[in-house]
């Protein structure tokens, strides 16, 4: 199979981690039988640099003509660089919510896996995390609270601030039937969170939910308010497989998700739109504090990659080769700085990446 693949390398650390990750990809080609075929995009402080705006028209065109497009991390140290003197539309992050909107990615897919090697850097008590858990946190990323009207007035003199939380059937049904798909390739359950006892837009996205899940008769449904969810994050993570909730909702769990699992460095993302096409990136920064030193952690890039393969190109063996390939170094001891803990062996971030590498077959 040929795989075009847009490649946002970005800034800070996102050079050194995306190149990690393609490094990983290659090597999947290379014992899969498949030809990567990378094009190099510019977004962030990057492109600034070079067109003078974060993202440029004729970016968003080859991002689109992409199959999937992978990406490192954008955005510099807010005190010192020189593109944070810029007004805010034309900064580096207005550049990924731009292609974010162009590119009408609806779908935010959160993983938060805690691997049992890792979980001394898990908060949680060990009688409760025992075997790490694994669950996807669905995110709607287009709707909700944060796109509809809003303002602050003066009424009889009283400042008065408002906002509006919509949703439609179509914008609710597409991102369930994502959820649904997602939960199909893992352990088929799917946890619907809402408000549905206060909010009329809850009682909209449930109804459509359970419409959806009659086409999933092998998925079991569940549905909890999000009151509920936020305390069952922290006293029982492993019961949750998929996570499917709105935007706002999922801001907040997802962030208290990522949480508990430890390390920032390990948490991959996927944004998806209505066809198979995705964009992929840690959910970490550009940590300009560690740019440059070769120190960074590059599995949750890497990792984003083997969600790429799996979302957008349906290779679930060679997904599943990358994940393995991470447990397994992890197993053998091998850390970044960021996860280092005593007794193991501090690496940075290129033999992070050959290591990997060294172990998908
Ligand atoms: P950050 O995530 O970049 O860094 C927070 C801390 O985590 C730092 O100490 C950093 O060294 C560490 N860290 C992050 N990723 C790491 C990795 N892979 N390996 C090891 N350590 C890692 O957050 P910040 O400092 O608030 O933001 C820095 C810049 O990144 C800002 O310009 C911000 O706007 C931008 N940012 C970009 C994205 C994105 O591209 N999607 C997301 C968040 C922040």
């Amino acid at each position: 199979m040929k795989l075009n693949i847009g490649v946002i390398k970005g800034d800070g650390i996102g050079p050194e981690i995306v190149t990690e990750a393609m490094k990983v990809l290659d090597r999947t080609g290379e014992v899969y039988g498949h030809e990567m075929h990378y094009t190099q995009l510019l977004m962030g402080g990057a492109s600034i640099d070079v067109h003078g705006v974060p993202l440029t028209d004729e970016t968003v065109q080859l991002a689109r003509s992409s199959d999937a497009v992978l990406m490192g991390s954008i955005g510099g140290d807010a005190k010192t660089s020189p593109w944070y003197q810029l007004e805010p539309s034309r900064r580096p992050e207005a550049g990924l919510l731009r292609i974010r909107k162009e590119l009408n990615l609806f779908a935010n897919l959160r993983p938060a896996v805690l691997y049992e090697e890792l979980k001394g850097a898990c908060p949680l008590k060990e009688e409760i995390t025992q075997g790490g858990f694994d669950m996807m946190i669905m995110r709607e990323l287009t709707g909700g609270l944060y796109f509809g009207a809003r303002a602050t007035e003066e009424k009889d003199g009283v400042l008065t601030a408002w906002d509006t939380l919509t949703y439609n059937e179509q914008e609710i049904r597409r991102i369930a039937k994502r959820g649904f798909d997602i939960a199909m390739k893992r352990r088929k359950k799917v946890t619907s969170v809402d408000k549905a006892n206060v909010l009329d837009s809850s009682r909209l996205w449930r109804k459509v939910v359970e419409e959806v899940a009659a086409d999933y008769p092998e998925v079991i449904l569940e549905h909890m308010l999000v009151d509920n969810c936020a305390m069952q994050l922290v006293k029982d993570p492993k019961q949750f497989d998929v996570i499917l909730t709105e935007n706002m909702f999922g801001d907040i769990l997802s962030d208290e998700a990522s949480m508990v699992t430890g390390s920032i460095g390990m948490l991959a993302s996927a944004s998806l739109n209505e066809s198979r096409f995705g964009l992929y990136e840690p959910s970490g920064g550009s940590a300009p504090d560690i740019a440059g030193k070769g120190i960074a952690n590059p599995i949750a890039t890497i990792l984003s990659a083997a969600m790429m393969l799996r979302f957008s190109f349906d290779l679930d063996r060679e997904a599943d080769a990358i994940e393995q390939a991470v447990a397994q170094v992890l197993k053998e001891g091998y850390r970044t700085i960021d996860i280092m803990s005593e007794g193991k062996t501090q690496i940075g971030t290129a033999k992070m990446g050959d290591l990997i590498c060294g172990y998908i077959r």
